[in-house]
Formats: structure tokens, C-alpha cells, sequence
């Protein structure tokens, strides 16, 4: 395999895992600019071509939710600007997980907007710190950023509310110590559909899920996220990653006409099981190799 080819299928393998950010800088499919759309009563997509970003228009104002590499909020404000909003107007940022792919951008955001920052316990010390509590990769230069300052710290359950709109924070640790899945409710054609944003249930190349003396609790954790994950009730399924949902393919459809492109309830179980089936067989492989 030539370099560039090995490249970019590494770039391709990091993609469907969220791992090294190394790789989301040099792979131009994470971060290519997207258009930005509606995807169901109030909430937008305000993302790149993989690092998904979230808005959710309310009359108090607007929520964001992951705010992506720090090269990436130029991008977000377009995105919100060609949606006819205004930056200023972000009152409340949310993340989905304190990953430099997720949340580099927070700094810069709360500088310009003033938004309050409000983020899961367990990921708390990482985003204040800029990445260097993680668990993985405290040491790694690459996964560092500039640290912002947290204004509320969310527990199992919370819900953040503006404007009348709700939204739920799910801990579903593993993949971080505070990953988050955010889940809330549109009326879309007078149908109620419930949204999930899955954080991330992906374990990266290198996680040790036995015998973790910085985090020894991590396979009990993704046990929990799963069974988190299996308990939603999903309509609309969504993703700190596009790639999670094929988001590419739904936009196509979605852009063709099919309003209804983004609901997929079967294809969240589907992708919910293969997730929690990639864990087993890691914690597997990882306990037989202990022996
Ligand atoms: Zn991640």
C-alpha cells in the first residue's frame, strides 16, 4: 500500500472509531465545510462533513451542541449565519464528550457569544484542564486545547431548558468519563418524534478495558451506556459523528425531497447492537489475552 493510500485508510478506520484527532486534522472528510439544514422542528444541522454540530432555534435564543475542533467554529457561525440566526444568540453550549474532536472549539465560542457552559460531571476536569485529565490521552500534545471554564455541571438526567425547549442529558460513560447522550422531542408535521444524539459508545484503538488502574470502571460503564443506549425510545437518530447515522446518504435523500430522511428508529437499534457487539468482542479479546 502506498503512503497516501495507507493514510487514508487509517484516516478512513480513525473515522469510524472517533479516535486520534491527529487524523481528523489531516482527513478533509471530517472537516469539509456542509451545508447547513433543518432536521426537524427547531433543530439544525450546523456542522462539517463528519464533526456534527447542533442548534436548536428557541424564542430565549439558540443551543449548541459540540463545538469541534478549534478551527472549526469559523465554520459553525457560517453555518448559523446562513440559517439566518445569530452567533450572538448562543445562550447555552453543550458538548457530546470532552474529545478534542468535540469540543476544541468551546473556548473561542464562549468568547464570542457569552454562552454558558454546561457539561456532564465526568468530563468536567477534562474540557477545565484542555484535555489533559483524559483518561487516554492526558499526555498527548495533539489531544490538548484550550481549556474553558464550566458554568454547570450536569448530572445523569438533568435537562437544560430555554425557551421552552427541553433536552435530557444521558451519562453513557466509557468512551469518556462524562459522554453525553442528548435526547429531546420535535413535533414534525403534528407527529412527535424523539430525537437521539448519541455521544459516542465506540471503545478507541488503545482502551484498555481490563485492569484500567486510571479508570476501572470503564467496561462497567459501556455496559451501562448500552443498556442506556437500548432503553431510548428513537425516531430521529443523530450522532456526535455523521458518520454514526449515514448522515451523507440521509442528506441526499433529504435534499431530494425526503422530508422523513432522518427518521430511522431501526437503523439506531442496529447501530446501537453493532456498537455494543464491537465492545464485547474487544472486552473479550482483551480478558483472553490476559491468560
Ligand atoms: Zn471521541
Amino acid at each position: 500500500m502506498k503512503p497516501s493510500k495507507m493514510i487514508r485508510a487509517l484516516a478512513l478506520t480513525a473515522l469510524l472509531h472517533c479516535t486520534l484527532p491527529i487524523w481528523a486534522v489531516q482527513e478533509p472528510a471530517w472537516t469539509a465545510p456542509f451545508p447547513p439544514y433543518r432536521i426537524a422542528g427547531n433543530l439544525y444541522y450546523v456542522g462539517s462533513a463528519d464533526l456534527a454540530s447542533y442548534l436548536i432555534a428557541t424564542p430565549k435564543g439558540l443551543i449548541l451542541i459540540d463545538s469541534n475542533l478549534a478551527s472549526s467554529p469559523p465554520l459553525i457561525r457560517k453555518s448559523v449565519e446562513t440559517l439566518g440566526f445569530r452567533f450572538s444568540d448562543i445562550k447555552i453550549l453543550l458538548i457530546s464528550h470532552a474529545h478534542v474532536d468535540h469540543c476544541a472549539g468551546s473556548a473561542e465560542i464562549i468568547r464570542e457569544t457569552g454562552a454558558k457552559y454546561e457539561v456532564m460531571k465526568g468530563d468536567v476536569s477534562v474540557v477545565e484542564s484542555g484535555g489533559k485529565s483524559d483518561f487516554a490521552y492526558g499526555a498527548e500534545k495533539d489531544m490538548q486545547f484550550v481549556p474553558a471554564h464550566v458554568d454547570r455541571v450536569l448530572h445523569d438526567g438533568d435537562t437544560v431548558q430555554l425557551g421552552g425547549t427541553v433536552l435530557t442529558a444521558h451519562l453513557t460513560a466509557g468512551h469518556t468519563r462524562g459522554t453525553t447522550t442528548w435526547t429531546m422531542d420535535e413535533t414534525e408535521g403534528g407527529r412527535l418524534l424523539h430525537v437521539v444524539i448519541v455521544g459516542s459508545p465506540n471503545v478507541n484503538p488503545g482502551y484498555k478495558l481490563v485492569s484500567n488502574t486510571v479508570y476501572p470502571k470503564i467496561a462497567a460503564d459501556y455496559e451501562h451506556q448500552f443498556e442506556v443506549l437500548r432503553a431510548l425510545p428513537c425516531d430521529i437518530f443523530l450522532g456526535a459523528h455523521g458518520s454514526y447515522f449515514d448522515m451523507t446518504e440521509k442528506y441526499a435523500r433529504w435534499k431530494a425531497g425526503d422530508k422523513n430522511a432522518f427518521i430511522d428508529p431501526a437503523g439506531y437499534k442496529a447501530y446501537v447492537a453493532d456498537r455494543e457487539q464491537a465492545f464485547e468482542t474487544e472486552l473479550q479479546r482483551q480478558r483472553t489475552a490476559r491468560h
